[in-house]
């Protein structure tokens, strides 16, 4: 989990940057196989979409899911770089406690469908990238972003729900500072020939809130900032992660379960 915390950190120190040049970037490279620079400020935002009230908010777990956390203890999961969390745990939900570093989970999975309901911050404090940031890893390398991106102008690839510096959702369907959010993912493991060469990228399915962000859609290499990175062979499995970007942002019910194989 090394690389993820230095993961993490960079995207930390980067975020005070994005902020400071505004709503994107005009520096940085093109995005592989894409027209479009990483965090383009021209890049299009999506469009805003209401979404319903609370579409799977407290969805029980399937019988073969993993409870990740159901409100009572971080048993499932541990500290970026070792030890407990030190979130806190209050009202069924955990908190990130800024700085305390990002927490990930002790077990790990292959393809897999996760539930997360997330809340960004009550008072919207910061803006851009500054604002209700965190983010759901899968693997400690591919982030689904959280932000708080109601009436908050950022970069399109960094809006909530973006598959970050690679593809903006589809909608801004994100709910308004304190209120909860549903994520429902489907996320497809990268696969690697014995010589470590890409046979099968990874993919990402987003529903946020009822509405889909993302359908399958191909990520082209793992998750950075200002950055557009080339996949590196692994296993394949990994954990999920949450982020610490600084901000009190809020989780609960989180289950997960694996993918079957067609046959
Ligand atoms: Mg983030």
């Amino acid at each position: 989990m090394k690389r993820h915390s230095l993961l993490t950190l960079g995207l930390l120190c980067a975020s005070a940057a994005a902020v400071a040049q505004g709503v994107g970037y005009t520096d940085t490279p093109q995005i592989r196989g894409q027209k479009w620079k990483v965090h383009d400020k021209d890049r299009p935002n999506p469009p805003t979409v209401k979404p319903a009230a609370t579409f799977s908010h407290g969805a029980p777990a399937p019988a073969d899911a993993t409870v990740l956390f159901d409100g009572s203890d971080f048993s499932k999961w541990e500290r970026d770089g070792g030890g407990a969390p030190k979130w806190k745990i209050e009202h069924g939900y955990m908190e990130v406690v800024g700085k305390s570093g990002g927490i990930h989970t002790k077990d790990q999975w292959g393809d897999a469908q996760l539930h997360i309901e997330f809340a960004t911050p009550t008072k919207p404090e910061g803006e851009s990238q500054g604002r209700g940031n965190s983010g759901v890893f899968f693997h400690g390398q591919f982030e689904i972003q959280v932000l708080d991106s109601h009436n908050n102008k950022t970069y399109a690839d960094g809006q909530a729900g973006a598959l970050y510096g690679q593809w903006p959702p589809l909608a801004n369907a994100i709910k308004g500072p304190g209120e909860w959010n549903s994520y429902d993912l489907v996320f497809e493991a990268p696969r690697f020939d014995a010589e470590g060469k890409l046979t099968k990228p990874a993919y990402a399915t987003v529903i946020l809130n009822g509405v889909v962000l993302h359908n399958r859609k191909e990520l082209n290499g793992p998750t950075n900032h200002r950055s557009s990175d080339p996949y590196k062979a692994y296993s394949g499995k990994g954990g999920i992660s949450l982020q610490d970007h600084g901000n009190p942002t809020r989780f609960r019910n989180i289950w997960i379960r694996p993918l079957g194989e067609y046959n």
